[in-house]
């Protein structure tokens, strides 16, 4: 039963020991950046509760045309850790980090993928290295161990924590690697051609084994013009390809224009360079990639 006395001593304990609570602030995290939605997430799945994640080019976003701002400036000048893709993804990003005064390391997440190349879409005929290299799991692996090694050597305290992060988000890595083998196994070899608004699956294609076609000249940045929308109706007629894609970061009226004059089936809308919003069907990297195989899966096996 409880006492006027023992309610008073608890009120009085209380009192005294909020203050003390109010300076038990748990430990500060490490601030890290990462330059668009997927690398952040990669990045949070291996710091988890060590570390701050901010994102510079959010859910949606566009990281190859991003403007950073003032505030992106503040972040990096108060961040320990850079993440960022490298391939040439983020051009913006030097002068920004040259701009926060230079003193976060620079983790390069892409490091040791084996690079493809593809068509500049702003400058036809030439030949650059394709930044997507996400798209493929296997690189996503590599990505993620680059993390885990950034991490320890900017907190080795924190080591052993990202050791065992690392391995239980690769061991999920290991069974999306095995789910999007066996749905595009089940995608007839034939049908496994696809137009898609900018060129961003170099990658899963040459790792699962599917045609990525994208549209000649036309780029996230310009709007394609009458011509070109003829060039690419012309390449589905001929190429045969049974379905077109909308992407997040891409405007999806040529692709609807196109799907109307060629009968080509719409498939849903892919997420190539960035995550959808927390409420979205590609809030992580792992829904991204669960995502995009049921579009190809919902379009494409007959
Ligand atoms: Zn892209």
């Amino acid at each position: 039963m409880l006492t006027r006395r023992m309610i008073a001593a608890a009120v009085f304990a209380f009192t005294i020991a909020a203050p003390a609570l109010a300076q038990d602030k748990p430990p500060e995290k490490l601030k890290t950046v990462a330059t668009f939605s997927i690398l952040g997430d990669l990045v949070k799945n291996v710091g988890g509760d060590r570390v701050e994640v901010t994102t510079l080019v959010g859910p949606n976003g566009d990281a190859h045309v991003y403007s950073p701002t003032p505030a992106d400036v503040q972040t990096i000048s108060h961040a320990r850790l850079v993440f960022i893709n490298g391939l040439g993804l983020e051009g913006w990003m030097t002068r920004l980090v040259a701009a926060a005064g230079g003193n976060a390391a620079t983790v390069t997440a892409s490091t040791g993928v084996k690079t493809l190349r593809m068509e500049d879409e702003n400058k036809p005929g030439h030949m650059i290295t394709d930044p997507h290299a996400w798209q493929s799991v296997a690189n996503a692996k590599i990505y993620v161990a680059n993390i885990r090694d950034g991490l320890i050597k900017a907190d080795p305290a924190g080591k052993s924590v990202y050791e065992a992060n690392a391995k239980s988000y690769l061991a999920q890595l290991d069974d999306l690697q095995a789910e999007v083998k066996s749905a595009v196994a089940k995608i007839p070899a034939e049908r496994r051609r696809i137009i898609t608004t900018h060129d961003a699956f170099g990658y899963f294609g040459a790792a699962y084994g599917m045609a990525f076609i994208s549209p000649e000249g036309v780029s996230t940045e310009t709007e394609a013009s009458a011509k070109d929308v003829a060039k690419i109706i012309d390449q589905i007629r001929k190429q045969k390809i049974p379905a077109v894609f909308m992407e997040n970061i891409s405007d999806s009226r040529l692709m609807q224009q196109i799907a109307r004059e060629t009968g080509a089936k719409i498939g849903g809308t892919l997420y190539s360079d960035a995550l959808s919003k927390a409420d979205g069907p590609a809030a992580t990297y792992i829904d991204m990639m669960r995502n995009n195989i049921r579009q190809f899966g919902a379009a494409l096996v007959g």
